[in-house]
């Protein structure tokens, strides 16, 4: 039986690929972003070295988890700031509604988190009456829009400048044109006044210093640091992973996020937030909440998958994978998509509940050679598609066929007799140039889109019984092998 998520991941794939709109802006904004990594990976130079530099550091921080948490957690308290641990989803938002209440929050503004899209947050702080502006252009087109982030890094990489006017121009209430400028200027606009206006900012994490109990937020439109310093109470969100033990490490990071994200030498702001505003300080806010989820992360500590919380958010892989460049990001109907979520998801949400997700995949690998950290996605991927069949969790269509090939292909004399049937059972669904164009059954899928040749009137096993090994053997009756043995050995 096909869960409820499973047949909406057919039908939302199916919707994507019929959006040429999406498909096209999809498609060109990946472009962008590939061509632009390329270019800063080689102007860097030894891209290979700062990923395996990449890769040690965030294994070695993994594997101490604990003691790093504990580390950051100590510094941030010294610095002035709360730390909460929180387990569920559950907890986080409980905890963060609670600060709004006690703040008596009419506004929030926030800048782009992942985590806080994985708490649906905005839903829970608008039960509560408190309005939420997302201050990332992308968050805030998509939020307009009703509708979640479909990149990690570009939300709203599925809408162009068209559709991004008609949003606009709902909100003003007069037509806004569709030139980059006047749309910039128009959310700059919008953003200002929920930057002045807002009780509490609240942030992502893209990575915070142990040694030092500092939050880091890298932003390329400055909202990161407006969101930080101008609410009177700023609260950051961060998945229990995001964390580095010393700046030196987050230098490394600092080289391999932006490049790999957008392909960029460093984003135009980056900010570091340690603790609440001191006495002295011109601005800052007067509380400072760093709220670190676990939420499933710290089961996947010590399993199969524990490199996928090497992870750093850069969205590379969704840039090369070729299903996300047909299909975009909702059609993964989770908060990640991509090949980062088609194996984060299954841990985070459980393997019942998105068991389609491992199988959206070509198996490629482009995914894993793009990852600065080099996280072997691709290998995580069969992972999942391994357990899920130890686990008699594949269709049992799916699961009769592979045993049957099994049974077939460990009785050779069966065998060869069904691949010789096999070209005459299939020959009358052929076409002209010998492709068999199956209609029905659990086959039509593949035929739809991929060829299926008609086997060979000869296999090679035919072959070989009757020309193959006279070919092979030379006027002595001496097969090539045999003869160079027989040299070798004289
Ligand atoms: S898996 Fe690697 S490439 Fe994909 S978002 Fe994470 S760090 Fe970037």
């Amino acid at each position: 039986m096909r869960t409820s998520a499973e047949r909406s991941f057919v039908r939302r794939a199916r919707q994507a690929l019929a959006d040429s709109t999406l498909r096209a802006a999809v498609r060109k904004a990946q472009e962008r972003f590939r061509s632009g990594k390329r270019n800063a990976e080689a102007e860097l130079g030894h891209w290979e070295a700062w990923r395996r530099l990449g890769e040690a550091i965030r294994r070695h921080t993994i594997e101490n988890l604990d003691y790093y948490l504990e580390q950051l957690a100590d510094n941030v308290e010294k610095n002035g700031g709360t730390v909460v641990f929180c387990a569920t989803e559950r907890e986080a938002v409980e905890y963060i509604v609670q600060v709004a209440r006690e703040k008596g929050a009419r506004r929030v503004v926030k800048s782009k988190s992942m985590v806080s899209e994985e708490l649906h947050l905005n839903r829970a702080l608008e039960a509560l009456g408190v309005e939420v502006v997302e201050s990332d252009l992308g968050e805030y087109i998509i939020q307009l829009a009703g509708e979640p982030p479909s990149h990690i890094i570009a939300p709203s990489i599925h809408k162009n400048r068209r559709q991004i006017a008609e949003l606009f121009s709902r909100v003003a209430g007069e037509p806004v044109p569709d030139d980059t400028p006047s749309l910039t200027r128009f959310a700059r606009r919008q953003l200002r006044r929920a930057f002045l206006e807002a009780d509490i900012g609240i942030t992502g994490c893209n990575f915070a210093v142990a040694e030092t109990g500092t939050v880091v937020l890298v932003s390329n439109e400055g909202n990161a640091r407006l969101t930080t310093t101008l609410p009177r109470v700023h609260i950051a969100i961060m998945g229990a992973e995001r964390l580095v033990p010393t700046w030196d490490d987050l230098d490394v990071m600092l080289h391999l996020l932006p490049r790999a994200a957008t392909g960029q030498k460093i984003t135009s702001y980056v900010t570091a937030v340690s603790g609440p505003r001191r006495p002295g300080d011109a601005d800052g806010p007067e509380e400072f909440h760093l709220v670190i989820v676990d939420n499933g992360r710290l089961d996947i500590l010590g399993t199969a998958y524990q490199d996928v919380l090497h992870c750093i958010r850069c969205g590379a892989c969704l840039n090369v994978c070729p299903v996300y460049r047909h299909i975009g990001g909702h059609a993964y109907g989770s908060v990640y998509c991509g090949p980062i979520g088609k194996v984060l998801t299954p841990l985070l949400g459980g393997m019942e509940e998105w068991q389609e997700l491992p199988h959206a995949s070509s198996l490629c690998a482009a995914c894993s050679e793009a990852c600065p950290v080099r996280i072997p996605l691709h290998e995580l991927l069969i992972e999942h598609r391994t357990e899920q069949a130890s686990r008699g969790m594949r269709p049992w269509a799916e699961r009769w066929a592979f045993r049957l090939y099994r049974w077939a292909a460990t009785h050779p004399a069966f065998y060869r007799r069904a691949v010789r049937w096999a070209r005459r059972v299939l020959a009358p669904l052929a076409d002209r140039e010998g492709k068999v164009r199956l209609a029905v059954g659990p086959l039509k899928g593949w035929t739809a889109v991929r060829d299926l040749p008609l086997p060979a009137r000869q296999s090679f096993l035919d072959w070989w019984e009757t020309e193959g090994r006279r070919e092979a053997q030379g006027s002595n009756g001496r097969t090539k092998g045999e003869e160079r043995d027989g040299e070798r050995s004289a």
